[in-house]
């Protein structure tokens, strides 16, 4: 598995990472046998990259992946975890109160001293200003204390992201992880990246398949994706499905393309999925993208090309 360098940091992340949130059952329910077996093959094949939250299943991805990395038996440096704050079951509550308590639950939870990264998990949800002042500057306490190696931002509408770049000091923030705008029916972050390097952050694009939208069996039922975007992904899928080919695989090896994403977060909830990531990955470092195959699917979605949903709150 190819890796690449996170921003400034140093952490080589292999280019497909383990997106952990189905380890919370929140694409239907998964058990701990499946979930330690899914780790397990994702490491032994090269994926040293796990992503999880507080948020999914209310805890319980942190726990299951805990369980699971600690059944691994490797080193701790052989591998990076990810985790966020700010966004629970509960609610959101960025303020440094919570956040600062919120590592310490995480840490618990996935039996850890620290993670390599911390994030504000979906800070279009939160007053903007109160990350810059008060989220941020708690979380580089939490990294001076040790308890994170790095600290990032995640949300879905990329205007965040240059809010609160702008305005933080120069080297504040390390990563910011981005979803759904890098996948064949949305590619509106690759305008965000060079903006993105001049800030120095490293990249991270988490869901590939559009949570669900480019995959046979469809997004589960809380997909936020109009119902025109849900058809044409659909569309896609059973034009390929058609010609013999997989949307799954073609949207996986899309995202992968791009060389200053470093990691793309797939999330995986079974051994079979693993193996056909890993696949899919493995085979466009030696065959490259099916172009007949991704030119139709692209056709297919023009009409829906970019098209999101709304996330978060009004800023004033
Ligand atoms: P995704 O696009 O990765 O899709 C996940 C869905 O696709 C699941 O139903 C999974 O079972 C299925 N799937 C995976 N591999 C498949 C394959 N080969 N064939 C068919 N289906 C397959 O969406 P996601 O899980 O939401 O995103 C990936 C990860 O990124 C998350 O688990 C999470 O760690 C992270 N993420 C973070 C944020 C955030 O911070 N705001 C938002 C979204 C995702």
């Amino acid at each position: 598995m190819e890796l690449r360098e996170l921003g400034r940091t140093g952490l080589k992340l292999s280019t497909v990472g383990f997106g952990a949130s189905p380890l919370g059952n929140v694409f239907g329910t998964v058990s701990d046998e499946q979930a330690i077996a899914s780790v397990s093959l994702a490491f032994q094949s090269g994926i040293n990259f796990f992503d999880t939250s507080p948020y999914y299943g209310g805890t319980l991805s942190e726990k299951v992946l805990g369980k699971a990395l600690k059944a691994l038996q490797a080193p701790r440096n052989s591998y990076i975890v990810a985790t966020k704050c700010g966004r629970y079951k509960e609610g959101f509550d960025f303020s440094a109160d919570r956040v600062t308590r919120s590592i310490d639950e995480s840490l618990e939870r996935l039996q850890l001293d620290h993670v390599d990264i911390l994030q504000c998990h979906d800070i279009e949800f939160g007053s903007l200003d109160q990350i810059v002042n008060e989220t941020i500057p708690a979380l580089v306490k939490l990294k001076e204390a040790g308890k994170t190696r790095f600290i990032g931002i995640t949300g879905l509408p990329l205007s965040v992201f240059s809010y609160v770049l702008d305005r933080v000091p120069p080297g504040t923030l390390d990563v910011v992880l981005s979803y759904c705008h890098y996948c064949v029916n949305d590619s509106a972050l690759g305008d965000l990246v060079p903006y993105l390097k001049a800030k120095g952050v490293g990249i991270i694009n988490a869901s590939p398949l559009s949570m669900g939208l480019l995959t046979e069996a469809g997004p589960p039922e809380w997909h936020p994706a109009s119902p025109q975007l849900k058809s044409a992904c659909q569309a896609a899928a059973a034009h390929c499905k058609e010609k013999g080919k997989n949307i799954s695989k073609l949207a996986l090896q899309y995202s992968l393309l791009n060389k200053e994403i470093s990691s793309v977060l797939v999330g995986m909830k079974s051994v079979e999925q693993v193996e056909e990531n890993v696949a899919a990955a493995r085979e466009l470092a030696t065959s490259g993208i099916d172009e007949e195959a991704l030119s139709e699917v692209e056709a297919i979605l023009k009409p829906v090309k970019s098209q999101s949903w709304p996330s978060g709150i009004q800023q004033s």
